[in-house]
């Protein structure tokens, strides 16, 4: 059994638990129920059901919210776009209702500035990737900043917001670089490696068999390849209970 599986068994039991104390609380015990009948005071029967209604409406509420708001989340995110593929990718998850981050390339911006209009519109996150797809740590930190703040200005001019976020290519990041700037910086926890294959099943089974909740998973939206794959990830973890989220509700929470 996964384990946020088993955590949402225990929150049930758990639920049941205050059920049973708030029925006792509540003096609606079945002695008091026997009673009641036996004084065929119809009065207090009405109040003593009112209340036995209000408890099942709690009840029923506290049940709920336990299952609602404890879908095991895990965010899925691009590098490197927005490129032609990238319209397929948001139409499949605009379909499936999923919110997705995007960590695009200054270049990239440049070149395709109504799909990041879409993808902000469609409310997905979008983070930065620096303008030319370098390495931060091979850079000055004026050439690293430079790289970060022109790509920020592209897509605050298009978005109307600063990015808070960047994943560094290559993942390598310069810490020092927070002192000047605004940004934090979002790693991985799974990396197909999907830019080596176009085979979607290899993707895919690179993925989703260990996939666990508050994972970031790594993809690429400049691939036919790797836009195929990710919905049908999008489609088996869905399937297996999991809420996408964007990476700040993780990073956050
Ligand atoms: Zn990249």
């Amino acid at each position: 059994m996964k384990e946020w599986k088993l955590k949402k068994v225990i929150q049930i039991l758990t639920a049941c638990l205050v059920m049973i104390v708030v029925l006792n609380v509540s003096g609606i015990s079945m002695k008091t129920i026997d009673i009641n009948k036996k004084e065929s005071k119809t009065n207090r029967r009405d109040s003593n059901l009112q209340m036995e209604s209000e408890t099942r409406e709690t009840i029923s509420r506290i049940l709920n919210e336990q299952i609602q708001t404890e879908l095991p989340q895990i965010a899925i995110t691009f590098d490197d776009g927005p490129s032609v593929c990238t319209p397929a990718l948001l139409d499949g998850l605009k379909e499936r209702g999923v919110k997705a981050t995007f960590f695009l390339v200054g270049e990239n911006v440049e070149t395709y500035p109504d799909i990041v209009k879409r993808i902000y519109e469609e409310g997905h996150l979008i983070g930065n990737h620096t303008y030319h797809h370098v390495e931060i740590t091979k850079l000055s930190d004026e050439e690293a900043m430079y790289e970060i703040n022109k790509t920020d200005e592209l897509i605050a001019a298009i978005t109307g917001q600063r990015v808070q976020y960047i994943r560094p290519p290559f993942g390598v990041w310069q810490r020092e670089l927070e002192n000047y700037l605004d940004v934090l910086p979002v790693m991985w926890t799974v990396d197909p490696l999907d830019w080596t294959t176009e085979n979607i099943d290899e993707v895919v089974n690179k993925v989703v068999p260990q996939a666990k909740e508050n994972d970031i998973i790594l993809l690429h939206d400049c691939y036919k390849s790797s836009v195929e794959a990710a919905l049908r990830i999008v489609d088996l973890l869905k399937a297996e209970g999991f809420e996408f989220v964007t990476v700040d509700k993780l990073i956050l929470e």
